[in-house]
């Protein structure tokens, strides 16, 4: 092997300047850093002779890459051998006993738990899935680096991934994104993060990726001036002040972080890339704290964008003082004030321990006392006791992705989505088409409905048919803007015409039938549809239909170009220019008060306990010059007001004659027992009553009963009486009781 060494100007690739040193200056037998680090790079070199990686490269230049970027991080001599070796074991006929007798066994550990990791198939069968994230943090748990390492081998791997096949590019880059990003994220490392969730997005939504590329490129020159201009300006005060800072300049922001924030947020790329970003590396948290003194002293600060995780640091040890201020040109700029350390922390989370910690501490194992990756011990931790794979499952995923719900196919693909994201947001982010053809779902094999959210771990099967098709009401409840998207579009598609109609109807039915159809082709009308940025009055309607645009705004609009039109005529009727047809008159509001006590005074009724006519109420003198607020007697919120603010108050009778009688929302809980079928007999006994049900909900645990939650429009107590009498002889009720803090 020495000779490979004395001749090491005949590499077949090209070696980087520190291994080259490492080489040169290492003496044989030498059992220091350097001779492990010389001795199996020497080693990789001769067992990967004349393999040769996809992109044409020998293959050595993939294992000196990743020992390069563990080098990088502070790893020790065997975290460096680890990444010379890491695909040894794999690929040649080495054994790992061998790898101990020839280096050391902290070197065997590590190879070994790298060689193990890359034997997992994280988007395998379900299964094995379980299996093998519990052998995953196993590993970690033994020894924390092997993550690293093979976090590194993932990061290179990333970078070369150009020259696979398309298929497999897109899987790795999935499972970076899905499994491998979020660790490095767990763990701190900051720089490998970024730079994998930047790559996976490069492969995975490669048009956005270029479009973000062009737009950054497009700014750089226009945001670096502005920048200028507030680190020089601050530059000075820092010096005045006798502050030492170690970095003041504009920090790149990483695409897919833009491009996230964008989708998040529904924001322009101007008004997230426009933020002007400045980072201050100072010497000692006192200096940070001072810093920031001086940036709100020059700068007015943004309320509420101030945080302080140096008093509060995040979960992964993240420490830094975040504000925002208002730069020169009025636009806000973000700042981050650190310490050397808390820069380094932030950028090798982790693995910052070892690159700036005195030499000789203890890398190895992790020390269950000054360990502060609690997170990691939590979840090995009782591991034997969890015996059910999905248990496990759940507390892993729970404690590992707290930011994502990380859910499977039945396949056992993993899919990240938002928090809070539901069914429907997994059918859109399987394939459009199964969106579209969405008409039901299974959740760990039960049926559940499209707005039930997702759980970590949960398997998620969608039911399509070949006529379904998307509905309104899923924007309700999609919580990715892409499922939103996609409904949107497929509506504004392929509905037009029903939308129209739609929309027709909904406002035919406030505006009354009279008069409605000449009142479309009016002039007054096309002054609406224009008032409310459409073309066209086929336009509005559609938008209506598809709730692009609130009736109210419509009414709204209507009123005020009704109002121009009776200045104009001083008269109470507008004779329209095509027709003579009278124009109906803007719904009228409630005519007459059903409250007795509050003549000519705003009121409204409380929400806490939703009062209706036949129960006893009382008015109380809201604070907030918002009138009246009408509660049930017995109210827990009324209980601590004072007397003064009571108003007596009483239902009026209801005149029986004046047409459709006025309906209250109430809302109700039923305990049932959990069968299928028992919400649609609910609401099927209710309908056979005319009762209107404004929501329902119902909320299922193995092995409980049923919570199911609704919502209806009620006349009075009587009827309420009614409905508790008719859904309490239903054969599945446990029980039903009224929402709301009253004492009964
Ligand atoms: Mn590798």
């Amino acid at each position: 092997m020495n000779v490979v060494v004395a001749s090491h100007t005949s590499f077949d690739c090209d070696l980087p300047e520190w291994l080259h040193k490492c080489l040169i200056t290492k003496s044989d037998n030498d059992s220091s850093d350097a001779g492990i680090i010389c001795r199996a790079f020497e080693f990789a070199y001769k067992l990967h002779a004349g393999q040769v990686r996809k992109s044409g490269e020998p293959y050595i230049c993939h294992p000196v890459a990743v020992a390069g970027l563990l080098r990088d991080l502070g790893g020790n001599g065997a975290m460096i051998a680890a990444g010379f070796l890491h695909d040894i074991v794999e690929d040649t006929d080495i054994t790992i006993e061998q790898i101990e007798q020839i280096f050391n066994p902290e070197v065997r550990q590590l190879v070994e738990g790298v060689t193990k990791l890359s034997k997992f198939n994280f988007s395998s069968k379900t299964e094995s899935q379980a299996e093998n994230i519990r052998r995953m943090f196993l590993a970690m748990v033994q020894d924390i680096r092997v993550i690293v390492v093979k976090l590194a081998d993932r990061l290179h791997n990333m970078r070369t991934l150009e020259h696979l096949a398309d298929e497999k590019r897109r899987r790795i880059a999935q499972e970076t994104r899905d499994i491998f990003a979020p660790l490095a994220h767990r763990l701190g490392i900051g720089r490998f993060k970024w730079e994998l969730e930047d790559l996976a997005f490069k492969y995975l939504e490669p048009e956005s990726y270029r479009q973000m590329q062009d737009l950054v490129a497009e700014k750089r020159g226009d945001r670096e001036t502005r920048l200028a201009k507030v680190t020089e300006v601050l530059k000075a005060r820092l010096e005045q002040a006798g502050i030492e800072y170690s970095d003041i300049s504009g920090r790149p922001k990483h695409l897919y972080g833009i491009y996230q924030k964008m989708q998040r947020q529904q924001k322009e790329f101007r008004e997230i890339y426009d933020l002007a970003a400045i980072r201050i590396v100072v010497q000692t948290n006192e200096e940070c704290y001072r810093a920031l003194a001086i940036v709100h002293d020059e700068f007015k600060p943004i309320p509420g964008r101030f945080k302080d995780y140096i008093g509060l640091p995040k979960p992964n040890h993240y420490q830094s003082l975040h504000t925002a201020v208002v730069g020169f040109t009025g636009r806000p700029v973000e700042l981050q004030i650190r310490t050397i350390e808390m820069h380094h922390i932030a950028e090798y989370g982790i693995a910052a321990h070892w690159k700036y910690k005195e030499k000789g501490s203890n890398y190895n194992q992790m020390a269950p006392g000054e360990e502060k990756f609690t997170w990691l011990r939590q979840l090995v931790e009782g591991q034997n006791d969890l015996k059910d794979a999905q248990e496990y499952l759940e507390s892993v995923k729970d404690n590992l992705f707290a930011d994502d719900v990380y859910v499977f196919t039945p396949k056992g693909d993993v899919i990240a989505l938002n928090p809070g994201a539901t069914t429907i947001d997994f059918a859109y982010r399987i394939h459009t088409e199964v969106g579209n053809r969405c008409c039901g779902a299974r959740i760990n094999e039960r049926m559940v409905t499209l707005d039930t959210k997702l759980k970590n771990g949960d398997i998620v099967e969608i039911i399509t048919h070949k006529n379904s098709h998307p509905s309104l009401d899923w924007l309700n409840f999609a919580r990715t803007s892409a499922a939103k998207n996609r409904i949107r579009q497929w509506y504004k598609r392929s509905h037009r015409d029903e939308n129209i109609a739609r929309g027709r109807d909904m406002l035919e039915k406030e505006m009354g039938k009279t008069g409605f159809e000449s009142l479309l082709k009016s002039e007054p009308m096309t002054q609406i549809a224009q008032k409310c940025n459409y073309h066209s009055v086929e336009d509005l309607l559609a938008a209506v239909g598809y709730g692009e645009v609130t009736l109210n705004l419509v009414l709204n609009r209507w009123r005020e170009v009704f109002k121009a039109q009776q200045s104009v005529n001083n008269t109470e009727i507008i004779t329209l220019p095509t027709t003579s047809t009278r124009v109906p008159l803007p719904p009228k509001r409630i005519s007459e008060s059903p409250i007795a006590g509050v003549e000519g005074l705003l009121y409204h009724l409380a929400g806490c306990c939703s009062p209706i006519p036949g129960e006893a109420i009382i008015g109380v003198v809201t604070l907030r010059n918002r009138g009246i607020s009408i509660h049930r007697q017995g109210c827990q919120n009324v209980e601590s007001v004072e007397g003064d603010r009571l108003v007596p108050v009483s239902w009026n009778p209801v005149d029986s004659n004046k047409g459709r009688p006025q309906t209250y929302p109430i809302d109700v809980q039923i305990e049932a027992i959990d069968r299928v079928g028992v919400l649609k007999d609910i609401l099927s006994r209710l309908s056979d009553y005319s009762i209107n049900v404004r929501n329902a909900n119902v909320k299922t645990a193995n092995g409980q009963p049923a919570i199911i939650d609704l919502g209806l429009d009620l006349r009075d107590r009587l009827q309420l009486e009614q409905v508790f009498v008719q859904i309490k002889k239903m054969s599945d009720i446990l029980n039903i009781r009224r929402v709301g803090q009253v004492e009964e």
